[in-house]
């Protein structure tokens, strides 16, 4: 019989936020991407602060570990996490992945973007991405690709991000 906690877990997150002009203009917020500020016309439209890539990370973790998702956890019908920093869903989600005896092997990202371009931003939303996740820069990839002008997302209407995660599990204490 397989082993209760095997010795490592797969874990997929997705996102998608759509774009709107900064307020007071429209309800977009500022874009905000793995806790880096992007300066940019348009901001995601959401509950908390939008951030696509930390919450596909939750999500991907939480994933892994089998447990309730971010929209379970942090319900967007609950005036406690407007405009919330998303790093506090992060956080919650590496408690969890801790708590349940496990630590993260690597992370693997794609920010769908048509503009602007992710690029220039990539390593300082990976060195952000690793400090909130507590690991070193080496096990944190970012990939930015636009939607190749196709539809809503290629119009820039919109931000989405995938998130795959590998967790390892630790060395039980002897
Ligand atoms: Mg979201």
């Amino acid at each position: 019989m397989a082993s209760a906690r095997p010795p490592c877990r797969v874990g997929h997150g997705f996102d998608l936020h759509r774009l709107e002009a900064l307020a007071p203009e429209g309800a977009g917020r500022p874009l905000i991407l793995g806790g880096v500020r992007i300066e940019h016309r348009l901001g995601p439209v959401g509950h908390s602060d939008g951030d696509a890539l930390l919450h596909a990370v939750t999500d991907a973790i939480l994933g892994a570990l089998g447990q309730p998702d971010i929209g379970e956890l942090f319900p967007d019908s609950s005036p406690k996490w407007a405009r919330a920093d998303s790093a506090i869903f992060l956080a919650e989600a590496v408690n969890r992945m801790k708590s349940a005896g496990f630590e993260l092997g690597n992370v693997d990202a794609t920010v769908i973007l048509q503009k602007p371009k992710v690029a220039p931003h990539k390593d300082a939303i990976r060195l952000n991405l690793a400090r909130l996740l507590g690991v070193d820069a080496s096990r944190v990839n970012l990939k930015g690709k636009t939607h190749e002008e196709l539809d809503a997302l290629g119009a820039g209407r919109g931000v989405a991000v995938h998130a795959v995660v590998l967790l390892m599990a630790k060395e039980a204490p002897s």
